[in-house]
């Protein structure tokens, strides 16, 4: 099969031909129709997290069709299932008897701490996939594993606010500014300065407001979710909110963040990261999914592509979702 694979940090993927994986026990083989390029992705090519082990086929939002079951997986073949960035985990620490699996000490990252879906069949657990609602087509599915995902889970971090500010618009953004409007809310996108294009895409999907990430948006936010990777953000999301504003930073990896006046944490107002996913995020965020009728933005690639797909990322100039799909777009 061909794999797209990291051999070292920094180095552009290189096209391997692989042998098709088996699966273990408990584990699902599934014919690869579609893979979301997550930011994420961007972190593990660059060496930017931890413990990136080379040769790695990176991409964890991977839309598949079963074609094969491990022992004692539960599954069928043909069935249409989705993998996210958790992989698996311990089942036995503190953070999992908590039901807070998302900070398992033992959890396996897809596209990460073992294969992802830049490929044309993976391997997955079949306890840790997801149902799709049918609404979605296989391109349109794959941002919904983790765009949509810790969108939604920086979402409930962010508690019951009204006016929510959204700091870099992109893959997560856009699908938690429909949710978040469709729910109430009054959604404020801040963009790049200057990408005009990103602020009248957010306009189009239901924002309220939409301006560069260094404006005040035109009233104080009770929330703000941090989608760009750029600490400068942290103050500046905080000047924007009023008294009890929270702060979530959804990413897993951001520049430092500068040194501000205390004044801006002042009258109870919070900074908190959200860190990966738990199954109950996953199951929740897709009955909703099926409920409202996301319209997913997504610039398709052939899996051959996805240097192409990673540099487009890095410039900041896909609307929505890169998506490598398998076969011709
Ligand atoms: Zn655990
Ligand atoms: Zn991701």
């Amino acid at each position: 099969m061909l794999a797209m694979r990291l051999h070292a940090p920094g180095q552009p993927l290189v096209a391997d031909e692989r042998p098709v994986p088996q699966p273990g026990p408990g584990e699902l083989l599934l014919k690869v129709s579609a893979c979301g390029v997550c930011r994420t992705d961007l972190h593990v090519v660059d060496g930017e997290l931890p413990g990136v082990r080379c040769p790695l086929v990176p991409g964890h939002e991977i839309v598949g069709r079963v074609v094969a079951i491990g022992a004692g997986a539960r599954s069928a073949v043909g069935a249409r299932v989705g993998v996210p960035w958790l992989a698996a985990t311990c089942g036995r620490c503190r953070w999992c008897r908590a039901g807070r699996e998302n900070l398992c000490d033992g959890a396996v990252f897809t596209g990460y701490t073992r294969d992802g879906g830049y490929a044309e069949y993976a391997v997955a657990n079949a306890g840790f996939c997801f149902a799709i609602p049918e609404r979605y087509d296989d391109a349109e599915a794959a941002p919904l594993l983790c765009a949509g995902l810790i969108g939604y889970r920086a979402w409930r971090a962010a508690g019951d606010a009204v006016t929510l500010g959204l700091y870099g618009f992109g893959a997560s953004a856009h699908l938690l500014a429909q949710l978040a409007t469709a729910q109430g809310c009054r959604v404020f996108a801040f963009t790049r300065p200057g990408d005009t294009d990103a602020r009248q895409f957010a306009i189009s999907l239901g924002a309220a407001w939409a301006g560069d990430s260094d404006q005040s948006p035109p009233e104080p936010l009770d929330a703000a979710i941090l989608f760009a990777p750029v600490g400068a953000l942290v103050p500046s999301a905080l000047a924007a909110t009023r008294k009890a504003g929270r702060v979530v930073c959804a990413g897993i990896h951001m520049s430092d963040i500068p040194s501000f006046p205390y004044r801006l944490l002042w009258e109870e107002r919070s900074v908190v990261s959200v860190a990966n996913l738990t199954r109950r995020d996953g199951e929740e965020f897709m009955r909703l999914a099926a409920e409202v009728p996301l319209h997913v933005s997504v610039q398709r690639l052939p899996l051959m592509q996805a240097n192409e797909a990673l540099k487009l990322l890095r410039q900041g100039e896909i609307r929505g979702a890169a998506v490598l799909v398998d076969g011709p777009c």
